[in-house]
């Protein structure tokens, strides 16, 4: 077993080591890139994803784990080695279904896409950017096709992001929230305040963002906050975790942007030292991924007791717009919902109908029962009936967002379900944590942090989501406890 066991090891920290270069290079696409640099990224990436995709797909592996499977069995199903055969082999059946070729020529046209995507928002020109995203779905239908037969192509889709989650599960979630959420901004929407349009400098921003997730737990040895358009978290390894960022003058929306992606890097950062450079290293499920930034973005961010520990911080700050706005005001402020284009900008409650929007469309699409040429059109309808706006430019509706460019396609839905989970996450915290709200309200999130790390963080993707869920949530995914709580919200700030 020994010299099988160390083999595999050996092979399986240089496919982790290649994957992580590639994430230099995609974290190097958004930040740093100069604009004609994307020719060269996408072969570049196209490349390692080739080579990856073979080591991963080598007939070695395939031996190297029947040898082991029959030892892995008998281990305690829970230890790391037992976890790494069974991770492994699944990972190796899958990819092996997906030639190389289609793979590298998926990962090229990807990075072409999101250059043609970025000029057509710019120019909110989706005819520009229709032959590329047509040219997406197309390689991701024929990556689809590689698993037939299947129940649903959806659901291969969603596999890539959430491993073994179904669209009738979504579904089922979603349609018990989507009345919900519907009838919680008919009846509490309304207009941003005032004081919440800027302008507030940019670089205070910045160091009130730094501040808030140092406390967090960020460690600014192990971390580094970088400007990009789309705001991302990648982990170049335990030690070098790299978090981006957005400021706008007009609004205090980075403070938001920063939590959430602190909560996405303080996920990877707690995975066992253990399981470094294994597949297991680091959280490999979207939907739990999204839970960690959401939690810490709106359980943590958005609550009362958070607002009482900073405000005064950003009021000292910002003295001519917030100084004279009461704690109480801020704090409903930034939780009313307001309806907007814009899903990024979106506020916690409207942010669930723009998921179900894109969830919708996405499932048409591939279905094709919607054709690309006619999205922008399906878009405006459903936008309007579910958000009640109508879209003036495609910049702010089906343009908006990079997913679709880079053949994301059932990515959204675990946003959403990330905030599902949150609260029957936070939860469990909370009554491990008898004292978190005020622990919260003195600015104090270590045992926040610590509890999360060891029940969550630590686990990185030994166990397939559902199990992980079952773990840390002590159950499957159920919308009740998220309505519960936005009800809660909402029925607390309308009667203060
Ligand atoms: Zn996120």
């Amino acid at each position: 077993v020994e010299p099988a066991l160390a083999e595999l090891k050996e092979r399986l920290t240089e496919i982790v080591d290649l994957a992580r270069v590639g994430g230099v290079l995609a974290w190097d696409m958004e930040v740093y890139m100069p604009q004609t640099g994307g020719d060269a990224r996408g072969t570049q990436l196209a490349t390692l994803t080739s080579i990856v995709h073979r080591k991963l797909t080598d007939d070695r592996i395939g031996e190297l784990l029947d040898d082991l499977e029959p030892w892995a069995s008998t281990l305690p199903p829970d230890t790391d080695d037992a976890c790494l055969i069974r991770a492994t082999r699944r990972e190796f059946e899958k990819n092996r279904k997906i030639p190389t070729k289609l793979e590298a020529e998926f990962t090229k046209a990807r990075a072409d896409a999101f250059g043609i995507w970025v000029k057509a928002r710019e120019d909110s020109d989706f005819a520009a950017f229709r032959p590329a995203l047509e040219r997406i779905l197309d390689l991701r239908l024929q990556m689809v096709e590689c698993f037939a037969p299947y129940e649903d192509a959806y659901d291969v889709l969603i596999d890539d992001f959430d491993e073994g989650l179904r669209s009738e599960d979504v579904s089922r979630v979603f349609e018990t929230l989507q009345p919900e959420l519907t009838a919680l901004v008919e009846e509490h929407a309304g207009e941003r305040d005032d004081f919440l349009r800027g302008p507030f400098d940019v670089s205070a921003q910045d160091a009130l963002s730094r501040e808030i997730i140092t406390a967090f737990g960020v460690d600014w040895s192990s971390f580094r906050l970088d400007l990009t358009v789309h705001p991302f978290a990648v982990p170049f390894g335990l030690g070098d975790i790299r978090l981006t960022t957005r400021y706008d003058e007009d609004d205090v929306n980075s403070l938001f942007t920063a939590m959430h992606e602190a909560g996405h890097g303080l996920y990877e950062f707690g995975s066992s030292p253990a399981l470094d450079r294994t597949p297991l290293v680091g959280c490999r499920s979207s939907s739990l991924h999204e839970s960690q930034s959401r939690l810490w973005e709106n359980l943590v961010g958005r609550s009362l007791p958070f607002w009482r520990w900073f405000y005064p911080r950003v009021q000292e700050t910002f003295p001519d717009r917030l100084g004279g706005v009461p704690l109480e005001a801020f704090h409903a402020a930034i939780n009313r919902p307001v309806r907007s284009f814009i899903r990024v900008d979106a506020d916690e409650t409207c942010y669930g109908l723009h998921v179900i929007l894109r969830y919708e469309l996405e499932r048409r699409l591939v279905s094709g029962d919607l054709a690309v040429a006619d999205l922008p059109d399906a878009w405006n309808t459903r936008f309007e009936e579910l958000l009640g706006l109508e879209v003036p430019e495609d910049r702010l509706g089906v343009l908006q967002d990079s997913h679709w460019a880079s053949g994301y396609f059932g990515y959204f839905p675990t946003y959403l379900l990330g905030s599902v989970l949150s609260v029957q996450i936070w939860e469990r915290a909370a009554e491990a944590i008898p004292d978190l709200s005020e622990q919260i309200e003195r600015g104090e999130f270590a045992e926040l942090h610590g509890w999360l790390r060891e029940n969550l963080y630590a686990l990185g993707s030994k166990f397939t989501p559902a199990e992980t869920i079952e773990r840390v949530a002590g159950g499957p995914i159920e919308p009740g406890p998220y309505l519960a709580y936005l009800r809660g919200k909402h029925g607390a700030l309308s009667a203060a």
